[in-house]
């Protein structure tokens, strides 16, 4: 098949899955499709339901037991789409508002040259992970094998960047993206009617007082060098108008680049939630749950990404020092499993990412692809 067959194909893959969104852990259309097009390849070795739907295909060609694992991912977001494209979602308030409808694209399209074309020696693993937008599927995938009884030695992912020009490709050494962390503290107080605040312990009040003080734990706990951010997002009372609340509740997020910090805010919210309720008479509950860990791209392999990259984007178009990013991505737990590294290509001058205008750069498509096929034959390059 001529790249240009093989790049047509890939669009039209791309546009079928764009009108067939699924959630997180309810891709069983979407993994039904690469499925069928995996071994329409020729790729017989092809596990299902690797994280309830999640996929491993995998390409052996040669002697050698080198291994290499790329991944995308298949889930959309519960965004109602507005882009009024003629291949728009079909489905109501369910789009693929983050791209990774090329993603998956991008993949297929390099296990269908590697199958054709070969030109590698070990095994290529092709991982398809559900559930990336609320930072289940990666775990889900590792609790049913995968880096266990599956195993690679190095893994790579990819995602698509509004604002970056088509055929730019940006990553970094290190910290590249960061963890988010998610809290709930449910301060309990004693209510009663609102002219008689004497005979009560008010939540609302001691809520606020919380939420003041929440806005130190970064300022005198977190080192200025380290990047953090907590926000309160969400406070609720008991929502009668005449009554002084028994309880109230607050939510909050909290973003950052290491377990060190994670811990130290942690800490801090707890001893400032549980501390101020005791000044105020009140009680108060802290849970803390870490959604997705920060994403930390291993040197080695940034310079392996950067060496494919400069092949297939040209030196001019690859950044290899790119700026953290305080978004989070589920690929960050891949990354505990073998060495590996992340990076971002160019979508060019489209809506933002999780916007309702938001569409996939189908001019993207041949970079990433070619990209993913690049590196392979790279890594696992055939002895001469
Ligand atoms: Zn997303
Ligand atoms: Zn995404």
């Amino acid at each position: 098949m001529t790249e240009t067959t093989l790049i047509e194909q890939m669009r039209n893959w791309r546009h079928l899955l764009h009108q067939n969104p699924e959630f997180g852990h309810q891709e069983t259309q979407t993994a039904a499709f690469i499925v069928d097009k995996l071994r329409s390849f020729g790729i017989s070795n092809v596990k299902t339901g690797i994280g309830k739907t999640g996929i491993v295909a995998s390409l052996r060609i040669g002697s050698s037991d080198r291994t290499i694992a790329l991944r995308a991912d298949m889930d959309c977001l519960p965004i109602h789409e507005t882009t009024n494209l003629p291949y728009s979602s079909k489905k109501a308030n369910l789009m693929h508002a983050c791209g990774h409808d090329g993603h998956t694209a991008m993949l297929l399209g390099a296990a269908a040259r590697l199958t054709s074309e070969g030109g590698f020696d070990g095994t290529v693993h092709f991982v398809f992970q559900p559930a990336e937008e609320w930072g289940q599927g990666m775990q889900s995938m590792i609790a049913d094998g995968l880096g266990s009884t599956i195993k690679f030695d190095e893994i790579y992912g990819l995602h698509n960047m509004p604002g970056l020009p088509i055929g730019q490709f940006e990553t970094r050494a290190g910290a590249f993206m960061g963890a988010e962390d998610g809290f709930v503290i449910t301060v309990y107080g004693t209510g009663g009617h609102a002219s008689r605040p004497h005979e009560c312990n008010d939540a609302i009040v001691c809520a606020c007082s919380v939420v003041n003080e929440l806005q130190t734990v970064v300022s005198r706990n977190v080192d200025p060098a380290d990047l953090a951010v907590v926000s309160v997002t969400s406070i609720a009372g008991d929502n009668v108008k005449n009554a002084i609340s028994s309880t109230a509740r607050i939510e909050g997020d909290c973003r950052h680049f290491s377990d060190e910090v994670s811990q130290k805010i942690e800490s801090a919210i707890k001893r400032i939630a549980i501390g101020i309720a005791a000044a105020h008479g009140c009680t108060a509950d802290v849970t803390y749950d870490r959604v997705f860990v920060p994403l930390i791209n291993d040197a080695d392999s940034v310079d392996h990404c950067v060496t494919a990259a400069n092949t297939i984007f040209g030196p001019d178009n690859v950044n290899a020092n790119g700026a953290p990013m305080g978004a989070s991505e589920d690929f960050a737990r891949a990354l505990t499993l073998a060495p590996g590294a992340f990076a971002i290509i160019g979508n060019g001058d489209s809506a933002p990412l999780h916007n309702s205008g938001y569409d996939f750069n189908d001019d993207a498509l041949a970079y990433g692809m070619d990209w993913f096929v690049e590196l392979v034959r790279q890594r696992l390059k055939p002895k001469t």
